[in-house]
């Protein structure tokens, strides 16, 4: 078979498998019916989370369970008629949430997330993305002692196993490291090894500019057919068609759409999450990302002002945007920081983060249909996981016979 593949998506999985497919000599077209990084990786939090080694749970906790009933919480959000289509993924996904099968998965989500700075520093020497990078890590804080206990206990954990490193800050120590908060909350955690990128989409354009510098070829339209074609694929777009012996599908939350036509119909369901950037009244600034741990939200200084992420609106992927999220959101990060001024973009972005059943992303060819290969369900780390996703898509279609992870966790036939 030749080296020839179509990578549908430039989000920042499709474009990390565009590069390493290249440096390994393969003949690469990428596909996208937006310009690269336009889709979930244009609005996140901007973390390459190094100590996201335990993928983001459901509640189990009664009193927990109770704090949503009411849809008063920021971290969560629910439409009521959008939750009954859902209910087989997000049982499973409650299942997987339990603490011991949390840890088994953590053993799988952390051998990709260890990754993750080593696998973005080698990208960034291949481009041109570097300068997009700010080191320091990012803080957790806690308004409730207990949960910045647990929080504690889980690093512990985290160290032993996948060695994260953090510092535990009480109250008087996150009162003298980060002035700017509201006094009088419990203690925080300082993630020390996570990166935090200044614009997120710069990303996903730096690789882009790199692959087109490279050769690769970029093909803006929106992909209307995917059918066999002899022994392998073709793409029809909205006026151009390709082919090739392989096609990866990196479409993020829009991956289903194509898979199910395949016979492929894996539990997946989308959190979507709004961001929006504010002034800040104080200099300086918050000088890091803070993520307020009881309301769910970031707080990540970018290039474009402070921007705001929100957790999780469970809705339908198409559902209009709504409000509540980022005003609840909002509310609660005045509390926090009073440094917060004034919003800056005419409406919030949102995005939509796909997750599996299991909490793994699925990585892997299609064994019922050979030559359809799938990379996405990466949900709240994408980013993270992006480059390492990558270079793990390059191994795999090269057949190395030992790719630098073991791969069949994330295999699409797990859930067949
Ligand atoms: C609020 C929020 C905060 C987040 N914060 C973080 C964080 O701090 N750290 C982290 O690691 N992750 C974070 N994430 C998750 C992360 O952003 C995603 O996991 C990641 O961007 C997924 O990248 P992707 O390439 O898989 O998907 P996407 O970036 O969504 O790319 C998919 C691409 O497919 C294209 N596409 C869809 N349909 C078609 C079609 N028919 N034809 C052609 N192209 C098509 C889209 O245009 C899009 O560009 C966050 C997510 C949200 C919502």
């Amino acid at each position: 078979m030749t080296k020839s593949v179509i990578v549908v998506g430039a989000g920042v999985v499709g474009l990390s498998i565009a590069l390493h497919l290249q440096m390994r000599g393969w003949q690469v077209q990428l596909w996208d019916r937006q310009p690269a990084g336009e889709g979930t990786s244009y609005g996140n939090a901007g973390l390459i989370q190094r100590e996201a080694v335990f993928p983001q749970p459901f509640p189990r906790d009664i009193q927990e369970l109770w704090r949503y009933a009411g849809n008063r919480s920021s971290r969560a959000q629910y439409r009521f008629r959008a939750l009954p289509p859902l209910a087989p993924a997000f049982l499973r996904y409650w299942r997987a949430s339990r603490p011991d099968r949390l840890r088994r998965s953590a053993k799988d989500y952390g051998a990709l997330i260890r990754h993750c700075i080593e696998d973005h520093m080698a990208l960034a020497a291949l481009t041109d993305a570097g300068e997009l990078y700010r080191p320091g890590g990012w803080v957790q804080v806690f308004q409730e002692a207990e949960h910045w206990q647990a929080e504690i206990e889980a690093a512990v954990y985290k160290r032993l196993h996948f060695d994260v490193e953090y510092e535990a800050w009480d109250a008087a120590q996150l009162d003298k490291r980060l002035p700017m908060m509201r006094p009088g909350l419990a203690g925080a955690i300082h993630w020390t090894q996570p990166l935090a990128l200044v614009e997120p989409v710069a990303l996903s354009q730096a690789y882009l500019r790199s692959f087109q510098q490279q050769g690769g070829e970029f093909v803006l339209q929106d992909i209307r057919t995917l059918e066999k074609a002899g022994k392998g694929w073709q793409v029809q777009g909205e006026s151009l068609h390709s082919e090739a012996p392989w096609v990866v599908l990196a479409l993020g939350a829009w991956t289903i759409d194509w898979v199910k036509p395949l016979g492929y119909r894996p539990p997946v369901f989308v959190k979507r999450g709004y961001h929006q950037h504010y002034s800040q009244k104080t200099e300086p600034g918050l000088p890091l990302p803070v993520l307020d741990s009881e309301a769910g939200y970031v707080l990540a200084p970018m290039r474009h002002g402070l921007r705001l992420t929100t957790g999780a609106e469970f809705a339908q992927r198409d559902d209009a945007p709504s409000l509540r999220p980022l005003q609840l959101a909002e509310v609660a990060a005045r509390k926090l920081y009073p440094g917060l001024g004034n919003a800056l973009d005419p409406e919030p972005w949102l995005g939509h983060r796909p997750c599996t059943g299991d909490m793994l992303p699925i990585i892997g060819p299609l064994r019922q249909q050979p030559g359809i290969f799938l990379a996405f369900g990466h949900c709240h780390q994408g980013l993270t996981m992006g480059p390492t996703t990558g270079r793990l898509v390059a191994q795999m279609l090269e057949g190395d016979a030992q790719p630098f992870v073991d791969p069949r966790p994330y295999r699409p036939e797990r859930f067949a």
